[in-house]
């Protein structure tokens, strides 16, 4: 059984003024019910409306909640991987929740009680989501076509609404990939990993904050981040092309010696440019290999920048 001395919950931020005060409200209960040292990190991923101001006012004071203010909205998965690794070794044990609700804090206890039971990871799996069917419709594709496709077994349906212990928190701090996909690096990652059911509540306010464009910027990094299939696809669309190229030549040497017609000139052009198609193919692919490597290796930029810094209710230098 594992010891949980501490746990810290983090939630990325980026303008959701209007459940700010419901969240800590929220949480606030979480923590007085819980029985051991709770605390809580905001993350602001550069919010242009007065979330920041709403965090700054409501936490300055309060020993057990931290905020860091990311300069600009680097996106939802930069301000979790702020917030892990503002939090770093310091507790046993993370609880990633979104800011709008959707995901219920109050499930924490039985988290806890699943991680206790020897998971390094507890993620909640999405039984019922109250969102529109359209999303719903693209959210389950999605989910499939990517276990399809995946070097790694990631679960279906589920988010980043997670328990993470504390090692599994190193791990991933130390991954250095500029394009993260925290659910599969989470996956990737290792260690016993349970899931536990949910339902996904509606926002409690406020709209999504993942434009369309967003979210399929989400579905590609999940797809690409993890799986070679698309770059082993054109190799093997090369592979069948030549083979094709092969089998015509051969259909056609056969006529000629069967039958002895077969149009000149028109025969060899096709066999050329059908040949020749397969060939680049072929080498798009191995191509592709390679810049694939040269891609993932090459982006070695910070992940984000910290503005300022709000460590336990106090202002503190950056
Ligand atoms: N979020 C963020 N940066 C962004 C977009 C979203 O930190 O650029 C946060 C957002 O405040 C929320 C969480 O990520 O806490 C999930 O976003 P949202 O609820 O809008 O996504 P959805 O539930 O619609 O997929
Ligand atoms: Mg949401």
């Amino acid at each position: 059984m594992k010891k949980l001395n501490s746990i810290s919950i983090l939630v990325p931020i980026y303008n959701e003024a209007e459940v700010l005060p419901e969240l800590i409200k929220r949480l606030d209960e979480v923590i007085r019910n819980a029985g051991f040292r709770m605390d809580v990190v905001l993350v602001d991923d550069g919010s242009t409306d007065h979330s920041a101001a709403i965090i700054t006012s409501t936490i300055t004071g309060r020993e057990n909640y931290s905020a860091i203010f990311l300069s600009r909205n680097f996106g939802h998965a930069m301000a979790l991987s702020a917030g892990l690794e503002f939090i770093g070794d310091a507790a046993d044990a993370v609880f990633i929740l979104d800011a709008d609700l959707q995901d219920p804090p109050e499930l924490l206890p039985a988290f806890i009680t699943k991680m206790q039971e020897g998971h390094d990871v507890v993620y909640g799996v999405r039984k019922a989501r109250k969102e529109g069917f359209l999303k719903r419709f693209f959210y389950k594709l999605f989910y499939r076509l990517q276990n399809r496709f995946s070097n790694i077994r990631m679960p279906l349906d589920a988010g980043d609404f997670s328990l993470l212990s504390k090692r599994v928190v190193r791990h991933l701090n130390s991954l250095p990939e500029e394009s993260r996909y925290l659910r599969g690096m989470r996956s990737w990652v290792g260690f016993s990993q349970a899931g536990i059911e949910y339902e996904r509540a509606g926002r409690h306010g406020g709209d999504s904050k993942y434009s369309t464009k967003a979210l399929f910027n989400l579905a590609f990094n999940g797809i690409f981040n993890f799986s070679e299939f698309p770059i082993r696809f054109i190799g093997r669309l090369g592979i069948f092309t030549v083979m094709v190229a092969v089998i015509y030549l051969a259909v056609t040497i056969y006529k000629k010696l069967v039958f002895g017609t077969v149009p000149e000139g028109f025969t060899a052009l096709i066999f050329a440019i059908v040949l020749f198609s397969g060939v680049q193919l072929l080498s798009l692919g191995i191509i592709g290999e390679y810049i694939l490597r040269i891609f993932f290796q090459v982006k070695q930029r910070p992940l984000y920048i910290i503005k300022s810094k709000l460590v336990k209710g106090e202002a503190a230098d950056e």
